[in-house]
C-alpha cells in the first residue's frame, strides 16, 4: 500500500459458526454480487472504529472487530481492502444500508453465493477459520 491508498474495511461477521454475506442492491456494476460489509475509513478514524461503525450503519448491529485477515487487495481509484473478522455483540443484521439480502453461510456454504471477486481471498479464509472452531 501507498500513502495515497485509503482503506475500505469490510468484516468478516461469526456468529454461531456461521459467515454473513451481504449482497449489493447498488452500484450498478456489482448489484446482485455478495460482500463483506463494510466501507470506507474516514480522514483519522482508525481502521477498527470505521469498521464498528459501517457496521451499525449497514446492519443495525454492534460488532467486535477481532483480527485482521493477513493480506490486502486493490479495489478501483487507489482504494484497498482490508478484512477483520468480527463478532456480533448486540443485534440481528439487517440489510439498511447498499444492500438488499443478507445470508449467514456455513463452513461448507461459503462458495453458495457470488462473492465479488477482491472479497474471496477473505472469503476463503474465514470459512477456513469457520471449520477451525
Ligand atoms: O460500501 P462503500 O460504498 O463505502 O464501499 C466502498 C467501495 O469498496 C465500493 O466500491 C465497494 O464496492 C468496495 N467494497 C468491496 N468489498 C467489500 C466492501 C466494499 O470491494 N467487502
Amino acid at each position: 500500500m501507498t500513502d495515497r491508498d485509503r482503506v475500505v474495511v469490510a468484516g468478516a461477521l461469526l456468529d454461531r459458526g456461521r459467515l454473513l454475506a451481504a449482497r449489493r442492491s447498488a452500484p450498478e456494476e456489482v448489484a446482485g454480487r455478495w460482500e463483506l460489509p463494510g466501507g470506507k475509513v474516514e480522514p483519522g478514524e482508525r481502521p477498527e472504529d470505521a469498521l464498528v461503525r459501517e457496521l451499525r450503519e449497514e446492519l443495525g448491529v454492534v460488532a467486535e472487530p477481532l483480527a485482521r485477515i493477513p493480506g490486502e487487495w486493490p479495489l478501483k481509484r487507489g482504494y484497498v481492502l482490508r478484512v477483520w473478522t468480527a463478532r456480533l455483540l448486540s443485534g440481528e443484521p439487517r440489510p439498511l444500508e447498499d444492500h438488499d439480502e443478507l445470508r449467514w453461510l456455513g463452513p461448507d456454504e461459503t462458495d453458495a453465493v457470488d462473492w465479488l471477486d477482491q472479497d474471496r481471498p477473505a472469503v476463503a479464509e474465514a470459512a477456513r477459520l469457520l471449520r477451525e472452531q
